[in-house]
């Protein structure tokens, strides 16, 4: 059984869980720890059977719950090299770094992390107290003044296993290193990977951040596409979005309500520009033309609080599959800021 849930989808916070197989996993951890935990317990999904979480960049409504669900489950993160770094920097930005720096850093952490091995070093129970408890549940400020101790990560490019904190008998607190992870697993866009049983092929989209992409997941043959963050749907996203069974994508904002609506004139520009959002209108307008109508569901997604009314995405949306008679048999469901969707299963 394959099931889909979208629990949570908006400007405040996104996140997603997918299982097929034996594998669940968690698309972005943009809600805190706390929340995403509730909601995927309302959804009937077991915090603790996750598998991984995977990254889709590294904007705050994306990441926001990451280290402290990371560290809580003991689960791998899989993101880009360039959203890892990104990530890194917005939770230490006094922290500045040349990449040459970086890579010093890790060459001398993997050093060390070789030097512990060898002195066969064996770390002592480190699972008592949960150093997560005492930090605000899934916020992330960032460290003070240089005081944190670099973020761990090894030269491979493929996996960090941090591990340099070995000698403290524990890994650091959220103070001591906001940028642990338990472990990290690097993909490219463009190069699909595997987590368990399910498949995933990350493509490159045009949004403002270090290396933003979408994923086609798969899993029992069901082919799930997910897009959100994109200024505008290039030939390429176009081509990924075939022959799916789900396709979750993104209908931001209506154009006039943005235009009239509170932002600033720049917010705005940034909003409505290639590497911003997809408007209803894009949305619509690839439903309608390239879109080939094979999935079951479409799912309308980070729809924007101020900028956006659920009806004018459905409406717009409607109207494109309605033009098309072959695309009737579309489900169409809209992802919601607060609470969970039902899980879509196949
Ligand atoms: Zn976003
Ligand atoms: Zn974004």
């Amino acid at each position: 059984m394959v099931r889909f849930t979208v629990l949570a989808s908006g400007s405040k916070g996104n996140c997603a869980v997918v299982s097929g197989g034996r594998t669940r996993i968690l698309v972005d951890a943009g809600l805190s720890c706390r929340e995403l935990f509730r909601r995927m317990k309302l959804a009937g999904e077991e915090p603790e059977t996750l598998d991984a979480i995977v990254i889709t960049h590294e904007h705050q409504d994306h990441v926001n719950g990451l280290a402290v669900t990371a560290r809580k489950l003991g689960i791998p993160v899989y993101l880009t090299e360039a959203t890892h770094r990104a990530w890194m920097r917005w939770l230490m930005p006094r922290r500045h770094m040349t990449y040459a720096q970086w890579l010093e850093l890790c060459r001398k952490q993997a050093a060390e992390r070789q030097a512990e091995l060898d002195s066969a070093t064996q770390s002592p129970d480190s699972a008592e107290a949960d150093p997560e408890e005492a930090e605000a549940d899934g916020t992330t400020s960032p460290a003070g003044d240089g005081a944190a101790p670099p973020a761990d990560a090894a030269m491979s490019g493929a996996s960090i296993d941090s591990a340099s904190w070995a000698t403290a008998g524990r890994p650091p607190t959220l103070r001591e290193d906001p940028t642990w992870l338990p472990a990290v697993e690097y993909f490219q866009a463009g190069q699909p990977f595997t987590i368990g049983d399910i498949g995933l092929s990350p493509f490159t989209i045009p949004h403002d951040a270090a290396d933003p992409v979408g994923f086609v997941l798969s899993a029992e043959g069901v082919r799930m596409g997910f897009v959100t963050d994109l200024g505008y749907i290039t030939p390429n996203v176009k081509q990924q979005l075939r022959n799916l069974d789900l396709l979750l994508l993104e209908s931001n904002h209506d154009l006039e309500m943005l235009r009239d609506g509170p932002y600033p004139w720049a917010v705005k520009q940034r909003v409505l520009s290639r590497v911003g959002h997809l408007s209803n209108e894009a949305a619509s307008e690839f439903l309608s033309t390239a879109y080939d109508g094979q999935a079951r569901y479409v799912i309308l997604a980070h729809l924007s609080e101020n900028n956006n009314l659920p009806e004018l995405a459905r409406v717009a949306a409607e109207r494109a599959l309605l033009g098309r008679p072959s695309l009737m048999a579309n489900r169409l469901v809209l992802a919601e800021q607060h609470r969970p969707l039902a899980s879509v299963i196949f």
